[in-house]
């Protein structure tokens, strides 16, 4: 199955309960950001620069569950920067597992390996390691030779002691296709659970050109929807549909509400026009309606799973339900 059906379960449970309350935004995936300290400069991400202005500030554990309980979200991402940085992230995954909440541990796989022995094996626990691409596409967008070799020998040791991993794949200008799927395929044959991808997006902090045009991106991602029945896309299918152009679909971004060392980020993950204090003033203070496609420019391109895989969620008609079942069950 691409998912536990623990997180089946407890996400089918959560959206019901949301609707009947007759809550229109509400999250499902908490994007923790415990430290922006990271042990890469990678082409895309504009977050180190965010780290050179808080001083290598990060979130107590105690402030990461409180965010945690706060936002109530069945599933948190803990991100960054690179979470097996912060010395406490031990403490802090077992309290959000604790809380039978379902945990993404993101990771660049530099450390992974060693921090294998620090966490044990749950449905309620998944490694997402970052790969960009074969070996020599990935280490020079990570800027470092020998990088892929030591996540896919993170990866091969982690599904050897019964973790769950799954990968998350950027694509940028230079990406293509064949390098993609030879990439998937070797993901595959190692028995990953999921394969996660988005185009990048240039938010304001990034200056280089490596960025997709929406227009691009849906051109660039056309074979991947052709391959979606060949590799297991931990993406809704309706949100597969957006990537290649076939669904239009408008933003949600409370759907992911972001923590940060400085607050909550408002808008959303890639946006940070103003922190909140809070996740209740998060919700309730943010002009939600000023972004999104056709609302704000700097929104023109994105197409990213923290905004849009909700909005494909919540866009799915009755035959799309089937399809949907299906695909979780793969
Ligand atoms: S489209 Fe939505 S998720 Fe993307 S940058 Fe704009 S507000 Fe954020």
């Amino acid at each position: 199955m691409i998912f536990p059906w623990q997180l089946s379960l407890s996400l089918g449970r959560y959206i019901a309960a949301k609707r009947l309350q007759g809550r229109r935004r509400f999250p499902l995936v908490l994007m923790l950001e415990p430290t922006l300290r990271c042990n890469l400069a990678c082409a895309g991400c504009g977050r180190i620069r965010e780290e050179k202005e808080i001083g290598g500030r990060m979130l107590t554990a105690q402030a990461c569950l409180k965010a945690v309980d706060e936002a109530g979200a069945p599933v948190v991402s803990v991100t960054g920067g690179e979470p097996l940085l912060h010395p406490q992230i031990g403490q802090i995954v077992r309290g959000i597992v604790a809380r039978r909440r379902f945990v993404y541990l993101c990771t660049n796989g530099i450390q992974m390996e060693q921090a294998l022995a620090e966490f044990r094996p749950s449905p309620y626990l998944s490694w997402v390691v970052h790969l960009d691409g074969p070996a020599a596409t990935h280490d020079q967008l990570a800027g470092r030779p020998g990088l892929f070799d030591t996540a896919i020998r993170a990866i091969t040791a982690a599904k050897r002691a019964g973790f769950q991993v799954r990968t998350n794949t950027t694509l940028y200008k230079s990406s293509d296709w064949q390098q993609l799927e030879s990439l998937f395929t070797l993901l595959s044959r190692l028995g990953v659970d999921g394969l996660m991808l988005a185009p990048a997006f240039s938010y304001e902090r990034v200056a280089a050109d490596i960025f997709l045009s929406r227009a691009e991106a849906s051109a660039a991602l056309a074979p991947l929807y052709a391959a979606r029945r060949r590799f297991r896309f931990c993406h809704s299918p309706a949100y597969l549909e957006f990537l290649a152009g076939h669904r239009p679909l408008q933003c949600s971004p409370w759907s992911t509400p972001t923590c940060s060392v400085k607050g909550w980020r408002q808008p959303c993950y890639l946006i940070t026009d103003r922190y909140a204090g809070s996740f209740t003033e998060l919700m309730e203070d943010t002009p939600w309606e000023r972004y999104g496609v056709g609302r704000d420019p700097r929104c023109t391109d994105c197409m990213v799973h923290s905004g849009y895989e909700a909005s494909a969620l919540e866009s799915m008609r009755p035959a799309d339900l089937l399809r949907a079942l299906r695909w979780s069950l793969q």
